[in-house]
């Protein structure tokens, strides 16, 4: 029996166990498999092997692949976009299927909301067929109905894993919030999800970025991808200091919009505070529940802010994604973040430095 080799999340807090897992025989009509060719680490990843995460194990893990088409099921010609589908083909996709059909989905507009939406790489067990549902294994396996997104020759693998789901979350959370041209925008947090909601302010225009994180390295690259000002938090440890910082820097306004992309409680309600009356605020980092905080709603009221929430994203934010890619390689160089390549074999290692924050990003490359 053929098999795919994988690196397999089989208990929490432990390391990950290689397993050889069956390819399958026969594709369902719409499937396809692919041959992995770069699978991200992202943070989440981190929080689902911690088990801060409800799933049920044991998952290969991976939401952020770029793989080669190996096989395609009946009736899988073209991608989301139209272009034709063939063997070889480079291709990236969703992690998530939404149903279309429900509540959320059909009426209400909100298909990352779907009851039904399961995500590659969390998801989905490995010990039941096709078993082959995440980024850390040698094929993966494309259920029915996933948005396939084939890539165009000169678009990097490097760029998309590079960008990986950071940039779809934030070009999601950014459409939901509006930013313009003239804003003064602060990013809280400069790790994937900051930087890339960075980049996305930078190219609509906005009168300036103000980046707030750390550590030191991440706002070297938050610089390189054209941050204004940034200020470390290592370096200003006081909230009340950074407030004041970002007031002198917005003509003592607050700015306009103010993004979180931390994912620490408390840097809401710092954030809340950073913004001028009448500004905006996206809480964006929150993916995991990192639990409540001490808050005073007095401040959204005072200063008739605009609260806005955003959860994963949808497939027409990955087709923004790759066509941003693509235009704006010399800007945003995506492709840099790529620092750490792994074999599966050395998963473990590859996870541990994710979880250190030693490493811009460390991916999988299984051949
Ligand atoms: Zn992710
Ligand atoms: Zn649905």
């Amino acid at each position: 029996m053929a098999t795919s080799k994988a690196a397999v999340l089989t208990a929490f807090n432990a390391p990950l166990e290689s397993r050889d897992l069956p390819l399958p025989d026969k594709l369902e009509p719409g499937a396809a498999l692919v041959r992995t060719e770069m699978a991200g680490i992202c943070g989440t990843d981190v929080h689902l092997w911690k088990g801060q995460l409800p799933i049920t194990l044991p998952v290969i893990m991976g939401h952020e692949t770029v793989g080669r088409i190996a096989q395609l099921g009946d009736g899988l010609e073209r991608d989301w976009t139209g272009q034709p589908l063939k063997l070889g083909d480079r291709v990236t996709w969703n992690s998530a299927i939404s149903c279309g059909q429900c509540f959320y989905c059909a009426e209400k507009k909100q298909p990352t909301r779907c009851p039904q939406r399961r995500a590659y790489g969390i998801g989905y067990r490995c010990d039941q067929p096709p078993h082959l549902l995440g980024g850390y294994a040698e094929f993966h396996y494309l259920r029915p109905r996933t948005t396939i997104f084939k890539l165009p020759d000169d678009l990097p693998t490097e760029s998309v894993i590079g960008a990986g789901c950071g940039l779809l979350t934030a070009i999601h959370g950014i459409e939901r919030t509006g930013i313009a041209w003239h804003d003064n925008v602060v990013v809280q947090g400069a790790g994937p999800v900051g930087i890339a909601a960075l980049a996305c302010a930078k190219s609509a225009g906005v009168a300036q970025v103000i980046v707030i994180g750390g550590p030191k390295h991440r706002l070297e690259m938050a610089k390189r991808f054209g941050a204004d000002h940034v200020i470390n938090i290592d370096d200003v440890r006081e909230p009340k200091a950074r407030l004041e910082a970002v007031r002198q820097l917005t003509g003592g306004y607050g700015a306009d919009v103010v993004l979180e992309c931390v994912g620490i409680p408390n840097a809401v309600v710092e954030g809340m505070e950073l913004c001028r009356d009448g500004g905006k605020y996206l809480v964006l980092g929150h993916y995991c529940d990192a639990g409540p905080v001490m808050w005073n709603p007095h401040v959204i009221t005072r200063k008739q802010l605009q609260v806005f929430g955003s959860w994963s994203s949808e497939p027409r934010h990955l087709k923004q994604a790759l066509e941003f890619l693509r235009a704006n390689r010399q800007a945003f160089p995506f492709h840099e973040m790529v620092s750490h390549r792994f074999t599966l074999d050395r998963a473990n290692e590859a996870l541990a430095m994710t979880a250190n924050w030693q490493a811009a990003k460390s991916v999988f490359v299984p051949a």
